[in-house]
């Protein structure tokens, strides 16, 4: 066998700690290494060439490369060997910028690290088999879970090109966290105006389903052929015959606080979210409907006009097939109940940036006022408060919410708009303002009177009838106590808490937050994992509504780019059973998490003649290459092509 070698220096990255040089020359001496060089930059054109040019001149077999994480280049050198006329996967990649360059200083022992890694990808490279991959067609309906801008967005791009969407949304209406908001920074466009637009589009486009009050109840299959079930939850209104005149919801003798308006108004058990909403029909709140809880009422089957209620709808489950899939549902808001140092709960002067929001708002709890809520008197003075919950290790969350700058410097400019005789005080540690416009925005809010002071606030008191606000003011040095009327947090944009649960059934990772995590943060940010899966949005860590609908047009051209394909390559790394030590046992079957293995007969020759015994099956198409079969199987009968037990054993033996 013949193995060539080739140790990157990626620029200074391997090569300032690294001596690539005298690491190319040990490496010619590895069992079966019959060429090795150097090189600046592998992943260059040059560096590729030489690659090639060795392979031919020197008869090479397998290819070891020592470079950067596979993950960034693995693809690359795969198509230099199949130009080259190998097998692609007869590459193996030793990492040695993430694994030893970047972590450890420069001297010997480092080298001599970098040497071993190589050694390993040697050992392994060795034993590997050629592997294949088949050409499967792409389903071409995309799905989109999640019905806020930047599920609209998503879903109106794929449509506007020409393929069928289902939108998924789990609440009544599509709308989102921007249907809440009053207006938008940096333009102090009102939201809805641009808003509601979208989701009238969304919902008459002939390319969309739209699936409201909907959820996801399981998934399987692979990129290009997902099979996924959703459940429409019942919504005890015949939306056919439902007019929207609302005389049910008027009469709903039954009340419950509006999660829409930060449960600080009523709402109905039947009901449509907000004015706005689309569609614009109501459905019943079953948890909290009397009837469907105690038996008794039918008030609005009673009065309504169109026969519409229907009390005995039941829920149903759409099963269909999806060739890609985007994740787009949001985040929630922290709300810091229980927190002694904001007084929010102890107090109802002390409220969050969106209950603000929403008294800004003329559909709003207030109609639009800005008041006390303890009074409904206007504010004199308010104070707002940023960073609650975030860029906090000890509490909360350690990143930064991103938005609460810029919607606070939009919150005292709308104030100044409303209530031109109120002060308002800010206390922040830093301003962050990165983002077209978004500096001049601040200064505007600046100029306009209200006074930011640089500070940690360490406690807002709340024990006598006013409010205290206790901080430092890092620029004079000192204690300061500001009296306000009303307190108002920019508390941390965090993950909703069905993040997860969902992320579970498509395969995709979370971060330490509970947000989505990209594949890549700068090569593949809305790609997960998990082919055929992608991000938009706040899902993925807090953003501003531009990056959002930016994000959203990305993933739709990803969704876009496949269908146009029309087929996808089938993975490499399946796992295969070995059925002649394979006994039958089927361990494997239960951890296997999308359902690839099943029995199988065989038949097998004995002496004297021919038995039939069960043995594990795989199904190629559906196995996803995560190796939990190989490690449950205690024969040793499941393996993983490209990672078998003899390819990792003589690594191990190499460590
Ligand atoms: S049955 Fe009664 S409580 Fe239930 S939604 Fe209708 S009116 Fe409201
Ligand atoms: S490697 Fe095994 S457990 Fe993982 S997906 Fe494939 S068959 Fe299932």
């Amino acid at each position: 066998m013949r193995i060539g070698v080739f140790i990157c220096w990626c620029g200074s990255n391997i090569a300032g700690t690294v001596d690539v040089e005298s690491l190319s020359e040990k490496a010619k001496f590895l069992p079966d290494v019959y060429y090795s060089e150097d090189v600046k930059y592998m992943c260059s054109e040059i560096g590729q060439e030489s690659i090639k040019k060795a392979i031919k001149e020197q008869k090479l077999e397998r290819v070891v490369i020592g470079s950067c994480s596979p993950r960034m280049h693995e693809e690359t050198f795969q198509e230099v060997l199949k130009d080259s006329g190998l097998n692609p996967y007869y590459v193996e990649i030793a990492n040695l910028r993430e694994q030893c360059s970047w972590v450890h200083d420069e001297g010997e022992e480092t080298t001599q690290k970098a040497f071993e890694l190589v050694e390993k990808a040697v050992a392994k490279i060795r034993f590997a088999k050629p592997l294949t991959t088949e050409t499967l067609p792409v389903t071409k309906r995309a799905l989109v879970v999640g019905g806020g801008i930047a599920g609209i967005q998503s879903a109106l791009d794929i449509a506007e090109a020409g393929y069928e969407v289902d939108l998924v949304e789990n609440t009544p209406s599509l709308g989102g966290r921007m249907a809440q908001l009053d207006k938008t920074f940096p333009t102090l466009d009102c939201s809805a105006c641009i808003l509601t637009p979208k989701m009238v589009e969304a919902s008459s486009h002939p390319n969309i389903r739209l699936l409201t009050y909907a959820e996801i109840e399981d998934v399987s299959g692979f990129v290009g052929n997902f099979d996924i079930k959703i459940r429409q939850k019942a919504k005890s209104i015949d939306h056919d015959k439902c007019t929207g005149c609302g005389d049910c919801t008027e009469k709903c003798p039954a009340k419950i606080d509006n999660e829409f308006e930060e449960d600080k108004e009523i709402r109905k058990a039947v009901y449509t979210p907000f004015p706005q909403a689309v569609p614009n029909k109501p459905v019943i709140d079953r948890d909290n409907c009397r009837y469907f809880q105690k038996g008794k009422c039918k008030v609005c089957q009673k009065v309504c006009p169109a026969e519409a209620v229907d009390y005995e709808q039941e829920d149903e489950i759409i099963e269909e097939r999806y060739g890609g899939v985007i994740l787009a549902t949001g985040f929630d808001q922290l709300k810091p109940e229980g927190w002694e140092e904001f007084g929010y709960g102890a107090h109802p002067d002390v409220i969050t940036s969106l209950e603000l929001e929403r008294m800004f708002n003329s559909s709003g709890p207030t109609g639009g006022k800005v008041v006390c809520p303890s009074t409904g008197r206007e504010p004199k003075r308010v104070v707002f408060i940023q960073c609650v919950g975030s860029r906090d290790k000890n509490k909360g969350n350690a990143y930064c919410s991103k938005v609460c700058c810029l919607y606070t410097a939009k919150h005292t400019l709308l104030l100044k708009e409303k209530l031109p005789d109120t002060e308002s005080f800010v206390f922040y540690i830093d301003i962050r303002t990165a983002g077209k416009s978004y500096e001049e925005f601040y200064e505007r809010a600046r100029s306009t009177g209200a006074k930011y002071l640089k500070g940690h606030v360490s406690k807002v008191e709340t024990d006598g009838k006013e409010l205290l606000v206790r901080s430092y003011d890092n620029s004079i040095g000192e204690q300061i106590e500001v009296e306000a009327d009303l307190v108002v947090l920019a508390s941390a944009i965090k993950a909703k808490g069905t993040t997860e649960g969902l992320a579970q059934m498509f395969g995709a990772t979370g971060d330490k937050d509970g947000f989505l995590s990209e594949a890549h943060p700068k090569l593949k940010p809305v790609e997960t994992q998990t082919a055929g899966v992608f991000l938009a949005g706040a899902c993925q860590g807090p953003n501003d509504i531009p990056d959002t609908v930016g994000q959203a047009g990305a993933a739709a051209s990803k969704i876009i780019g496949l269908f146009n394909r029309g087929e996808v390559e089938s993975l490499p790394t399946t796992a295969e059973v070995d059925a002649s030590i394979c006994s039958g046992c089927l361990k494997c079957e239960p951890v296997c998490p999308v359902g690839a293995i099943s029995s199988e007969q065989i038949e097998e020759k004995v002496p004297g003649g021919v038995v039939t015994r069960q043995v594990a099956g795989v199904n190629n198409a559906l196995c996803r290459g995560c190796g939990a079969c190989t490690a449950a199987c205690r024969n040793g009968a499941m393996n993983l092509k490209g990672y078998t037990h003899r390819e990792l054993l003589a690594e191990v033996d190499n460590l």
